[in-house]
C-alpha cells in the first residue's frame, strides 16, 4: 500500500506556517507542536498512534491550496475585493487604550457578543509563561477580551481550537491572520460540519511574524530575569505605535525601544512567511490594519485601518457602527495600497520565489505565478539565513549570533550619525 503524504514533509520543507489546522485534522491525537531551537512552532507526528489517512497534509495550506481556494482566488491576489476602505477607533475608551491600533478589532467582538450575535470568538492571546508564548482562547463574553488585545508577531496554531467549535451551535466569530483563513478554507473542503457554521472572518494585515526566539531576544536586551510576559507594542509606552514591554516573574516592567523589534525583524523572520503573497488577507470578511500612508490619522493614539471585503463584513461594521461601538471615516482607497506597500510586496513576493526555486525547494501550488526575476541574490540570503534559524545546537549559541548582528547594525546606523551622538552610542554599547 502507498504511504499517504503527512504533515512532516511540510516541515521538512519548511513550508509550514503554524497555523494549527493538522493539529484539528488529526482524529487519532498523533500530532503535537514543538519550538525548535529556531524558534519555529512545528507539529509533530506521533507514528506509533498516526494511521497515515493523509488528512494532515490534505487541509496544510502551507503546501498547497485547496480546490475551493484555487477557485475563489480574487482577479488581483494582492489586493483582493474591496467594499470599503475607513479609518477609526472603538468608541470605549479602555478598549481603545489597550488596543493595538484603534481597537476596532475587539470592538467588533464586543459588539458581536453583547448583541448575541455570535456565541464565540476565537481569539489570540500572550500566555504568561516563563518565557511567555503566543497562544489561542475561545472567549464568550466581551469582558473576557481584553486579554486578547495587541498584535503578537508570533505564529499561533490558532485552528488547533477548530474541533472545540464543533459543539457550538450559534455564530462564531475568528481573529485571524491569511494563513489561518488560507488553511480554514482547506478545512472547509474536508470536513461537512464545519461548512454548516456560520463563521465570520475578521483578518489581520500580515507582511509576516518573527518566530518566538524573537521574544527571547527582546526580553534579553531588557534583563537576565526570567520573564513572564511580553508586549511587542504598547501604544501607551510612550505613544503610538508603540514600543515593546517586558514584565518579570517578580513583576518588574522593562520598556525598550521599538527599533529594536524594527532591527531584528528580517533575522527572525521565518522562511514561509517570505513565500506568503496575501498580506491584505484577501479570504477575509473583513480585514484590520495600521493606516499607513493615510492622511490625517491620529498618529499619536493610534486607528484602525478596516478594510470591508464581504456582505458579511460590510453588516458587520454597519451594525458596529450604528450601535456605536465604532467610529469610522472614509478613506481613499488607492492611498491605502500605496501606503501598504502592495506594489514593492508583489516584486518582494516574485523575487522571493524564484529565490526558493532556485534552492531547489518545493513553491505552494498558488494559482497565479510570480513574475521570473532575473536578480534575487539578496532575498536568496534572506531565505538561507531563515533556514539557518534551526541549525543552531542551541538556543544560547543562536542568541549569542543574534546579540552580534543587532550590534553590528546598530553601529552601522550610528556611524550614519553626528561625531557627539557616535561617542555617546559607543559609550553606552562598552556599557552593555
Ligand atoms: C503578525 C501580525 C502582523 C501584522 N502586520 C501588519 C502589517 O504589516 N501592516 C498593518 O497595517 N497591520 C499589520 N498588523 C495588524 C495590526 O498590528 C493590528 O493588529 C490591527 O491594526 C488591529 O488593531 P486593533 O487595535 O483594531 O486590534 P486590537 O483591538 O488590539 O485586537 C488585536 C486582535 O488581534 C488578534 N491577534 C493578535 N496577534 C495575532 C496573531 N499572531 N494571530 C492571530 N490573531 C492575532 C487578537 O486576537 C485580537 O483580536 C499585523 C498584526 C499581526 C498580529
Amino acid at each position: 500500500m502507498n504511504k499517504k503524504l503527512d504533515i512532516t514533509q511540510v516541515v521538512d520543507e519548511h513550508l509550514c506556517h503554524s497555523c494549527g489546522a493538522c493539529f484539528a485534522s488529526c482524529g487519532h491525537d498523533s500530532i503535537s507542536f514543538t519550538e525548535s531551537v529556531g524558534g519555529y512552532y512545528m507539529p509533530k507526528i506521533d507514528y506509533d498512534t498516526c494511521t497515515n489517512c493523509g488528512l494532515c497534509f490534505e487541509v496544510c495550506s502551507g503546501d498547497h491550496f485547496g480546490k475551493t481556494l484555487q477557485d475563489i482566488v480574487p482577479d488581483d491576489p494582492f489586493v483582493g475585493n474591496l467594499l470599503g476602505c475607513e479609518v477609526g477607533k472603538a468608541t470605549d475608551e479602555t478598549t481603545f487604550k489597550n488596543s493595538q491600533s484603534g481597537g476596532v478589532t475587539t470592538a467588533l467582538l464586543a459588539q458581536l457578543l453583547d448583541s448575541g450575535a455570535i456565541e464565540v470568538a476565537l481569539v489570540a492571546v500572550m500566555r504568561e509563561d516563563i518565557p511567555p508564548r503566543g497562544d489561542f482562547a475561545l472567549v464568550r463574553s466581551s469582558q473576557e477580551l481584553y486579554a486578547s488585545q495587541k498584535s503578537k508577531y508570533t505564529p499561533i496554531p490558532l485552528l488547533s481550537a477548530i474541533p472545540e467549535l464543533k459543539n457550538v451551535d450559534g455564530p462564531i466569530a475568528i481573529v485571524g491572520l491569511s494563513c489561518h483563513f488560507h488553511s480554514l478554507q482547506n478545512l472547509c473542503d474536508v470536513y461537512k460540519w464545519l461548512t454548516k457554521k456560520e463563521i465570520i472572518k475578521i483578518g489581520l494585515i500580515c507582511d509576516r511574524v518573527m518566530t518566538a526566539s524573537a521574544i527571547d531576544f527582546i526580553s534579553m536586551q531588557a534583563t537576565k530575569e526570567p520573564v513572564k510576559n511580553f508586549v511587542y507594542r504598547d501604544k501607551q509606552k510612550p505613544a503610538y505605535p508603540g514600543n515593546p514591554v517586558v514584565t518579570t516573574a517578580d513583576g518588574s516592567e522593562y520598556m525598550l525601544d521599538k527599533s529594536v523589534r524594527m532591527e531584528m525583524k528580517d533575522f527572525f523572520t521565518p522562511a514561509r512567511c517570505r513565500l506568503c503573497f496575501d498580506k491584505l488577507n484577501v479570504f477575509a470578511d473583513v480585514v484590520m490594519g495600521d493606516p499607513h500612508g493615510v492622511e490625517g490619522v491620529d498618529r499619536k493614539n493610534g486607528e484602525t485601518l478596516v478594510l470591508t471585503r464581504t456582505q458579511i463584513g460590510k453588516e458587520l461594521i454597519d451594525k458596529t457602527k450604528n450601535a456605536r461601538y465604532v467610529v469610522l471615516r472614509d478613506v481613499d482607497q488607492q492611498s491605502v495600497i500605496r501606503g501598504q506597500g502592495i506594489a514593492k510586496k508583489k516584486k518582494e513576493w516574485s523575487n522571493y520565489v524564484s529565490a526558493w526555486q532556485a534552492l531547489g525547494k518545493k513553491v505552494p501550488n498558488y494559482p497565479f505565478t510570480p513574475k521570473i526575476a532575473q536578480e534575487f541574490s539578496k532575498e536568496k540570503v534572506n531565505l538561507l539565513h531563515s533556514l539557518s534559524l534551526d541549525k543552531y545546537e542551541s538556543k544560547e549559541k543562536l542568541l549569542f549570533d543574534a546579540q552580534k548582528h543587532y550590534t553590528n547594525k546598530k553601529l552601522k546606523r550610528a556611524i550614519k550619525r553626528p561625531l557627539s551622538q557616535i561617542k555617546t552610542i559607543i559609550r553606552k554599547l562598552i556599557k552593555g
